[in-house]
């Protein structure tokens, strides 16, 4: 306090006393009350209120010393015993892909051939003729026969635009004829390496695209800023509104890059997102020798570049050490040479950058793991180097990531989306170290949760559930699936947070309740951590907060 401030100061005591409520100097912006919040860090349970100023936390503790902190411009809110946990974070997403998607048609969950044409003839009748028509999420193990599809039935459906249709682990796309004759693929056109297209017995193109052979992508008609801008709007509304307040973009290009700035540098950008660049040699030339952008108000983070090591299990694109239990003699595919990983791996540290590599399979694991090691040349967790997704790993290499700090990126409901069909990709014995959350943990490692949307929901509620039950939202196997591997709340509400945090170089800002962190957290309508289980991706969503700002609230946002 300074003497000059001593008149109006009392003006306002003069004011309080005649309103009521005790006033403070220092009041808040923010101060929400009665509620019952999970910090994080510390672990525990904590009833009363917290306050907010300046976009940070000031205040955690009993309703009773919080009332300092109310001033009169203080929005305050009273949860009336909700629960309050620090924002949600998703370790490994795709934001733009996600903006793309909720515009484009959406296969998920169509539980057979038919149904996804139908989709698709409706879509590319509302559309321009001959212009692309795209949709993502096909899942060819939800239908009956299980067969991947070829383009015959689609082709005779929908002639006049050209079609693409991405399969819903995005390693795999289905394409019709007029698509098939615009990107110029025909019975003559070769299998690049690290991908295939698959044939019919007399060689022509099935219409399905599997891995590198996807990169025709390049062909297609490109997104214009403004597709960008629009698309990363829409998803960031779509995010918030499910208590996600920090996001990730793994793999991303130039000119995605200059989409988050544009908005970044415009004020909106409403969340935080944090961007893996894509291995690309020019992108990363320009970034290795620009260093890392760290926003001060840790808005928008570019330190991270994304690697593949191989495909997804669903495609069978992932890279095994002992073939396919169901395709003997088929080793999956490695995308990226072991010697490239490492050499990007080496300057990316020395330029202060992390690496997450993408590795489903156990021998994709182990050559990720190989290249990081050489990289880092022993422990070194300050690196914040990602294996990305961590499916099926040797015991051995996840202890290897333990003891050199790489942190397990996970996905719970890939877990669940995959327990269906994944005993008939790997067999029983490998099953035991596949999807191994607890393992890591016991190993002492870094577990960092997400979905990996478009891939999955975006919904957060659906990774806790999946974390904690390895059930489908039927509630099915009971017991869960491999049960030795579930998470108990606590482990999957750190996943989701602070360790989400730790993975994006973001735990000194977000990530837990404590003072001086910047205030992202999401208010629920019950108490997510002690509901029945089936319950979790029931509870409402009622507020979530950014920098201290209400950015979502049920019900009033469209
Ligand atoms: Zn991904």
């Amino acid at each position: 306090m300074t003497r000059g401030r001593t008149p109006l100061l009392l003006l306002a005591a003069l004011l309080a006393a005649s309103s009521g409520p005790s006033f403070a100097e220092d009041g808040a912006d923010l101060l929400l009350q009665h509620g019952v919040f999970y910090p994080v860090q510390p672990p525990g349970r904590i009833e009363g209120s917290i306050a907010v100023r300046g976009g940070r936390i000031v205040f955690l503790g009993p309703d009773a010393e919080a009332a300092r902190f109310r001033g009169p411009k203080t929005r305050v809110v009273d949860l009336a015993g909700r629960t309050v946990t620090p924002g949600l974070i998703d370790a490994h997403s795709h934001l733009l892909g996600l903006g793309r998607a909720l515009a484009e048609v959406d296969l998920t969950a169509a539980p057979t051939y038919d149904e996804v044409i139908r989709r698709v003839r409706e879509a590319a009748a509302r559309a321009p003729q001959g212009s692309w028509v795209f949709g993502r999420g096909w899942d060819q193990n939800l239908w009956p026969g299980r067969q991947f599809p070829t383009h015959e039935a689609l082709s005779a459906a929908v002639p006049d635009h050209p079609v693409w249709l991405t399969r819903v682990d995005g390693h795999a796309a289905l394409v019709n004829t007029r698509a098939m004759a615009a990107l110029g693929i025909d019975a003559a056109t070769q299998d690049p390496s690290g991908g295939r297209f698959l044939r019919d017995a007399a060689g022509h193109p099935s219409g399905v695209l599997v891995d590198n052979a996807m990169n025709v992508l390049g062909r297609l008609p490109g997104a214009s800023p403004e597709d960008n801008r629009r698309w990363l709007r829409a998803a960031s509304r779509h995010c918030l509104a499910l208590g996600l307040t920090t996001v990730t973009d793994m793999g991303v290009e130039a000119g995605e890059v200059a989409a988050y700035q544009s908005l970044r540098d415009a004020g909106e950008l409403p969340l935080r997102a944090a961007l893996f660049l894509t291995d690309d040699e020019v992108l990363l030339d320009t970034w290795f020798r620009r260093g890392p952008a760290i926003d001060p108000e840790a808005r928008l983070t570019i330190r991270g570049v994304k690697m593949y090591a191989d495909g997804a299990l669903g495609s069978r694109g992932a890279a095994l050490l002992e073939p396919y239990s169901d395709d003997p003699g088929n080793l999956g595919l490695l995308v990226t040479p072991g010697a490239h990983m490492e050499e990007v791996s080496r300057r990316a540290v020395a330029a202060g950058f992390q690496v997450g590599i993408h590795a489903i399979g156990d021998r994709g694991s182990l050559v990720a793991l190989d290249a990081m090691e050489k990289a880092l040349g022993g422990p070194r967790p300050e690196a914040r180097f990602r294996l990305e997704h961590t499916q099926v790993v040797r015991v051995q290499d996840l202890e290897r990531m333990a003891r050199l700090g790489i942190i397990a990126s996970m996905q719970p409901t890939h877990a669940t989306s995959d327990m269906p069909w994944a005993d008939e990709r790997l067999g029983e014995a490998r099953l035991e170290r596949a999807y191994a959350w607890r393992k890591v943990l016991a190993d002492g490692g870094r577990l960092a949760l997400g979905s990996d949307f478009p891939v999955e929901s975006a919904d957060p509620r659906l990774g806790l559930y999946a974390a904690v039950t390895r059930q489908d939202l039927k509630g099915n196997p009971p017991g869960g699936w491999l049960p030795g591997e579930r998470l108990t709340r606590e482990e999957a509400l750190r996943g989701f947070t602070l360790d989400a945090a730790w993975s994006l170089f973001l735990e000194k800002e977000v990530g837990s309740l404590e003072v001086g962190k910047r205030a992202d957290l999401v208010v629920f309508a019950r108490d997510i951590m002690t509901v029945p289980e089936a319950e979790i991706p029931r509870v409402e969503i009622d507020m979530t907060v950014v920098d201290g700002r209400v950015v979502h609230e049920r019900g009033s946002t469209p």
